[in-house]
């Protein structure tokens, strides 16, 4: 199965052919997909499936031991091998897209370990482990729109997995693991601030993300502090 996002995460639309229908379950794995499935904190991406003049609304993308699959409201009438369309939402994929990108840029300001982290349409978040309250909301609402409007490239290198297990400082650890693809893991590069592994879905220039505005920061237990981020439409 192709992972079309991995190459480039402006696919919108394509057509391929059914490798699998789990009829209980209403998931359907597809040779390739633009679909992105959840994982490291980006949501499964939605959108219809279209077959035989057919749309079937795709209500979330998973991944299952290596495999994606399209969650989808009805599997009525599809069989294998049949040709069939995607179209993903696009207006909330690009927002995760832009809201992950901005994640990496505040986790390049922030010099802590990041204990936890969440994307979402109307709001994203990273936690952070700052014990002394030592995060300024101001001062990384100043920094983090600085980076933006610098128009840092994000760009992709795939690295032996060897080679991370020899430099772990470059990893800054977004507290998941980073998938492997055949000993590979992908480091996603933005301009000289950013290097880390992952394998979500990034904008190709920072300039893309747009303004950025912090919203609350909350404390959650002992260690954790909550940076929530908004972005403008
Ligand atoms: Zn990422």
């Amino acid at each position: 199965m192709i992972k079309i996002y991995e190459n480039d995460a402006y696919i919108k639309e394509f057509v391929t052919n059914i490798a699998e229908i789990k009829e209980i379950e209403k998931l359907i794995e597809l040779k390739e997909t633009a679909f992105y499935a959840k994982g490291g904190g980006q949501p499964g991406d939605i959108g219809v499936l279209i077959n035989n003049n057919q749309e079937i609304k795709v209500i979330n993308t998973i991944k299952i031991e290596n495999k994606i699959y399209h969650e989808v409201e009805s599997i009525e009438n599809i069989s294998l091998e049949e040709k069939i369309e995607g179209k993903i939402n696009w207006k909330i994929r690009y927002k995760h897209m832009r809201m992950h990108s901005a994640l990496h840029l505040m986790c390049s300001i922030i010099p802590m370990g990041v204990t936890g982290g969440q994307i979402g349409f109307e709001k994203s978040r990273l936690d952070f482990n700052d014990p002394d309250k030592k995060i300024n909301k101001e001062e990384v609402e100043e920094k983090l729109n600085e980076l933006v409007s610098e128009d840092h490239k994000i760009t992709y290198e795939l690295i032996d997995s060897k080679i991370l297990e020899e430099k772990p400082e470059i990893v800054r650890t977004m507290s998941v693991k980073p998938p492997q693809i055949n000993g590979k893991i992908r480091l996603v590069k933005i301009g000289n601030v950013d290097l880390q592994p992952c394998g979500g879905t990034h904008v190709k220039s920072t300039l893309e993300i747009g303004k950025i505005t912090i919203g609350k920061v909350e404390n959650k237990g002992k260690m954790n502090r909550r940076v929530n981020i908004i972005l403008n439409d």
